[in-house]
C-alpha cells in the first residue's frame, strides 16, 4: 500500500458533522432526475410529461454523445419537467406509484466479467444508464470509453468530513463492491483503490485491498490531487475515477441486473448530534431527508460539499454523484466594528482571526463577513491549493484573457476544490472563475477536435 501524504489544504473545524448513526425515512412520494448537474451534457428528452415510466427507463440522452443515457430512478409519471433560465432543464420529476414497475437487464457473475469484452461491458453500462457515474481528469466530464486510462481511482471516504463514510456505504455491499471493481479492472490496465485516513481512532481500512492511503487536510482525499502527488507520466492526466459508493452501485447492477436506486447521503444542519447518515434513494427531495423542524428562520441548503456543492430550495432534488446535505443559517449581518474584533467564533483561515488558531469545530452560516476588494496579494490562496498552483496568478490571467499564460499557471491541474475563494479575504471568486474556463478551453477543445 502506498501512503501518500498531502501537505496544504484547510483542516475542516465546521461544527455539525454528521455521525456515524444510520437513519431510514418515510418512504418518498417523488423523486427527480437532475439534467443541468451532469458536466457537459446536453440533455434531449426521451419522455414528455405525464409518460408512465419504469425505475430504469431512459429519460433522456446527451445530445452530443448520444450513447450517454440517464434513466429513471424511479418508477410512476412523469409529473413535471422544470425549466430553468435560457430553457435549462433543472429536473424531471417522477410521481412514484404504489407497483413501481423496474426495467431488467442482463445480469452478471464474476466470471461472466472475465470473459466479456471491455466494449460489451462498457455498452452494458451504457445501456444501464450507469455509466456516467466514472469520470475523466482533468475536465471531470463523463469518461470517453474510446481513451483508455492509465487507471481507474476508486476513492473510500473523504477528507470533508461531511460526506459519507465508507464504513457505513460498503456495509453489507462488500460483494456488490469486489464486482464494481472486478468490472473496473476490465476497463483500465490498473485500479487504484484510494483510501483517505482521517487518523482518527474509529479510521480503520473499510476494504482489504487499499492501494493508497493518503492523509492531510482538505481535499487530500480528491483523486485530482492524489494523481497530482503520485503521478510518473503525463499519460495518467487523464485517467478515470469514482466514488466508493457508485462503485458498488454498478456490481449491484451487474449482480441483479436491476438499475440501482439506493442511496446513502449525509445530512447536518449544524447541531451536534443532529447530523447523521440516512439510507435513501436516488433523486430524493431535499426536505424528505429531514425529520425535524429546522433551528433557522432563514436557511441555506447546499448539497455536495460546502466548497464545491451547489445551493437549493427544500423543494427541490438531489442531483447524481452528490451524497451530502449541509443546512446553514441564511445570516448577512453588519457587525458593528468587526473589524477589529479577535474573532473567536469566526470560521477562517486568516490568523488576524483568533479562531484560525483553535482546533475545536465552529459554526458556519453564509456571512461573508466583508466585501469584495482588490487582491491584496496575501498569498493564502496559493498556500492552501493543494495542487500548489497560484490563484491568484492564474486569475489575473484570465482577467486579461490570457488563457496561454493561465494554462501555463497550472489551470489544467486545478481540482475545483473551492478553497482558494473560502479563504481569500478580498472574497475574489477565484474558483469560478477558474472552473468556467476550463470548461470553456474543454469546449474549445472539443470544437477543434469535431472539425478535424
Ligand atoms: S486553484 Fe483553487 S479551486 Fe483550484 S485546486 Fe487550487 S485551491 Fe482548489
Ligand atoms: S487570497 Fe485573495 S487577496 Fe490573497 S493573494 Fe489570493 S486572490 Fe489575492
Amino acid at each position: 500500500m502506498k501512503i501518500v501524504k498531502i501537505k496544504n489544504g484547510w483542516r475542516f473545524k465546521i461544527a455539525g458533522e454528521p455521525s456515524l448513526r444510520l437513519e431510514t425515512r418515510p418512504p418518498v412520494t417523488h423523486v427527480a432526475s437532475v439534467p443541468w448537474k451532469h458536466p457537459f451534457v446536453k440533455p434531449r428528452l426521451s419522455i414528455e410529461k405525464g409518460d408512465l415510466v419504469k425505475t430504469g427507463s431512459l429519460l433522456f440522452y446527451d445530445k452530443n454523445r448520444p450513447e450517454l443515457k440517464f434513466l429513471s430512478p424511479g418508477g410512476g409519471t412523469i409529473d413535471d419537467i422544470i425549466y430553468g433560465s435560457r430553457r435549462i432543464i433543472e429536473a424531471i420529476v417522477i410521481k412514484l406509484d404504489s407497483t413501481e414497475a423496474r426495467e431488467s437487464f442482463s445480469s452478471f457473475t464474476q466470471s461472466d466479467i472475465e470473459s466479456i469484452s471491455r466494449d460489451a461491458l462498457i455498452a452494458h453500462f451504457m445501456s444501464g444508464g450507469l455509466w456516467p457515474l466514472i469520470r475523466q481528469l482533468p475536465f471531470r466530464e463523463i469518461a470517453r470509453p474510446e481513451s483508455s486510462p492509465a487507471a481507474i481511482w476508486v476513492t473510500l471516504g473523504s477528507a470533508d468530513p461531511f460526506q459519507p463514510s465508507p464504513q457505513i456505504y460498503l456495509k453489507d455491499r462488500a460483494d456488490f463492491f469486489e464486482l464494481g471493481l472486478k468490472a473496473l479492472s476490465r476497463l483500465a490496465d490498473r485500479v487504484n483503490i484510494c483510501w483517505f485516513d482521517d487518523g482518527s481512532s474509529i479510521s480503520v481500512p473499510p476494504y482489504p485491498g487499499i492501494t493508497h492511503r493518503v492523509t492531510g487536510k482538505y481535499p487530500a482525499s480528491d483523486p485530482g490531487v492524489v494523481l497530482y502527488h503520485t503521478k510518473k507520466s503525463p499519460s495518467e492526466n487523464h485517467d478515470w475515477y469514482m466514488d466508493g459508493q457508485d462503485a458498488a452501485l454498478l456490481g449491484q447492477f451487474l449482480k441483479t441486473g436491476l438499475y440501482p436506486v439506493e442511496k446513502i447521503v449525509t445530512v447536518s444542519d449544524g447541531i451536534p448530534d443532529h447530523g447523521c447518515h440516512v439510507k435513501t434513494r436516488l433523486g430524493v427531495r431535499l426536505k424528505d431527508l429531514l425529520n425535524h423542524p429546522l433551528p433557522y428562520d432563514h436557511s441555506r441548503w447546499v448539497v455536495g460539499g460546502f466548497f464545491f456543492g451547489y445551493t437549493a430550495g427544500p423543494d427541490q432534488y438531489l442531483a447524481a454523484g452528490h451524497a451530502s446535505l449541509a443546512i446553514i443559517e441564511e445570516a448577512h449581518s453588519s457587525e458593528l466594528f468587526g473589524f477589529v474584533r479577535p474573532g473567536f467564533k469566526k470560521l477562517s483561515r486568516s490568523r488576524t482571526v483568533l479562531s484560525a488558531l483553535g482546533t475545536l469545530p465552529l459554526p458556519v452560516n453564509a456571512d461573508m463577513h466583508g466585501e469584495k476588494r482588490p487582491c491584496v496579494n496575501c498569498g493564502y490562496c496559493a498556500d492552501v491549493c493543494p495542487v500548489t498552483i497560484m490563484p491568484q496568478y492564474v486569475f489575473k490571467s484570465l482577467y486579461v484573457d490570457e488563457m496561454e499564460e493561465a494554462l501555463a499557471c497550472g489551470l489544467l491541474d486545478c481540482v475545483e476544490c473551492g478553497l482558494c475563494t473560502f479563504v481569500c479575504p478580498s472574497k475574489i471568486e477565484l474558483a469560478d472563475a477558474l472552473i468556467d474556463a476550463r470548461h470553456r478551453y474543454h469546449k474549445e477543445m472539443n470544437q477543434v477536435a469535431e472539425s478535424v
